[in-house]
């Protein structure tokens, strides 16, 4: 059997240079959130790593952008085949580090492949322009360049994607990245830089660096050779990240949380709607920024709607993500352990129902049962505060405007969805969200080709489409008359 990084006692450090070697920095444990037990001791990136690392950066970009369009097509292509021939061992290596299902790891690896292919075909469409000229004989040319070095940080929840979804559009453009994963899932990341340089991305224009994370990233956002800063994460550590980055006048994106909301209207095929719901709520644990959490359910249907999912998210059986049949995997960590726990009790002590689960499965791994909560009064604290965990909750209304209105009042705007049978009416609820995407009747609202990012307090900037590959990129105007 293909076994994970782990389970084989691959070295595991910072990935400088070309290579994984360990750091230098203070060492910490990697834990398995399904046992609790510990899977590896690292060494956290010292800062003599992180300025080897970003030095490297600068002279491994000089390399990279030297080569053609053509040839970094072609590494990046090679660079998914690299992906999808470890799949089965990189997918494992996810499932015991992060929590999730094999299945789902092995999708979060094929997601990954896509996206450095999507990327690929982009470096063959980066083109600047010619202005017509002001002057006879003069020449006004404008080329796009790549930013600089691109500082990525990445967070738990999809270690592998996330990541993908910035080194593939910034090794695009032409720039070097230094990336920062998660501490508690740095395997799949480091897997993923050792696919890249096999491919033939030069030795310094990947870098991964991962241990003391706030000052990793004061420095790496301070060193003159990056150029844009790249963070997706909790709203907190986003508030940080965009400080520092404006201190040192680097442009930032911001892929921050959400609270997603969900209208069911009245003319729903609630069975549908309810299975549908079952596999959005619990992919990934509920660990997901686009999670569908607050149900809004027309009156009419609410109490078949309610029993409906409750009795599906009941049966769905959870386990260890590399067990055989686990349908939802553990979560991440402690922390999200104890916040499922604090916002159900909040929430049933302020009169909320609870409909199935809300309570941890066992007394060792970080195992919470998939949960619905119904008639959640407003003064519940889920109903603000993200849950990040598979808590669902539903609450009925009576006319649309009200569950718009109410939709919307959070203070952040990722993602919602809308379900019911009659096209217009959806697609008019749809445009009323306050939210970068939406999905109707199903919960698919991030694509590789399609702009991912969100209003409000969920950042700023996007990622993905093609137009992603500008994040990376500067603009230099020439305008040249004969001497
Ligand atoms: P947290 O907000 O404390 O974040 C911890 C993570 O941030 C660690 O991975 C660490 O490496 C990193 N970090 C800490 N300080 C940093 C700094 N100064 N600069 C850069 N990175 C730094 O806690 P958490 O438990 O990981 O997350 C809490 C909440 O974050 C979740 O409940 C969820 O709402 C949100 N979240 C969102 C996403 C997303 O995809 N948008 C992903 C993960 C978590």
């Amino acid at each position: 059997m293909i076994q994970s990084a782990y389970e084989r006692g691959a070295q595991l450090g910072q990935f400088i240079g070309g290579a994984i070697r360990d750091g230098r920095g203070v060492p910490y444990d990697v834990i398995d959130p399904a046992t609790e037990a510990v899977l590896a001791t690292v060494r956290g990136a010292s800062e003599a790593d992180v300025a080897e690392a970003l030095a490297g950066a600068e002279a491994g970009m000089r390399e990279w952008r030297a080569l053609s369009p053509q040839q970094r097509y072609r590494v990046l292509l090679r660079s998914a085949e690299e992906l999808r021939a470890r799949s089965a061992e990189i997918a494992r290596t996810l499932s015991m580090e992060q929590g999730k299902t094999l299945a789902e790891a092995l999708a979060e690896v094929e997601g990954s492949a896509e996206t450095f292919e999507f990327f690929a075909a982009e470096v063959l469409r980066i083109n600047g322009s010619i202005l017509p000229a002001r002057t006879a004989g003069a020449w006004q040319t404008v080329t796009m360049r790549p930013i600089g070095v691109a500082a990525c940080f990445t967070p738990w929840n999809f270690p592998l994607l996330l990541s993908a979804r910035k080194v593939a559009p910034a090794l695009a453009a032409g720039c070097a990245c230094v990336l920062k994963p998660a501490e508690e899932t740095i395997g799949a990341p480091l897997a993923m830089a050792e696919c890249l340089a096999a491919a033939g991305v030069p030795a310094g224009a990947i870098s991964v660096l991962h241990g003391d994370a706030p000052r990793i990233s004061a420095e790496m956002i301070a060193a003159r050779a990056v150029g844009v800063v790249t963070f997706t994460g909790s709203t907190g550590i986003g508030r940080i990240v965009a400080r520092t980055a404006a201190e040192a006048l680097k442009p930032c994106v911001l892929e921050l949380g959400g609270h997603a909301p969900v209208v069911v209207l009245d003319d729903v095929d609630v069975e549908a709607a309810a299975t549908a719901a079952v596999l959005g709520k619990t992919r990934n644990a509920g660990q997901v920024c686009t999670s569908p959490t607050r149900f809004f359910v027309a009156r009419p249907v609410y109490n078949d709607f309610v029993e409906a999912f409750g009795a599906k998210l009941g049966a769905v059986r959870i386990g260890r993500g590399i067990a055989e049949g686990s349908q939802m995997g553990a979560l991440a960590n402690a922390r999200r352990l104890a916040a499922a726990e604090s916002l159900v009790e909040d929430a049933t002590a302020r009169g909320a129902r609870l409909v199935t689960g809300g309570t941890r499965e066992g007394n060792q791994g970080f195992l919470f049962r998939p949960t619905l909560l119904a008639d959640v009064p407003a003064d519940a604290r889920v109903l603000q505060e993200e849950p990040f965990c598979p808590i669902a909750l539903a609450m009925p209304y009576d006319s649309v405007d009200e569950a718009v209105a109410r939709a919307n009042a959070v203070d952040v705007g990722l993602a919602g969805y809308v379900m019911g049978r009659d096209f217009a009416r959806a697609q008019a609820v749809a445009q009323r969200l306050e939210v970068g995407q939406v999905a109707i009747n199903n919960f698919a609202v991030s694509h590789v080709e399609a702009p991912f990012g969100g209003l409000k307090e969920s950042g700023y900037g996007f990622e993905c489409s093609s137009e992603a590959v500008r994040t990376f990129m500067s603009r230099q105007y020439i305008h040249h008359v004969a001497a």
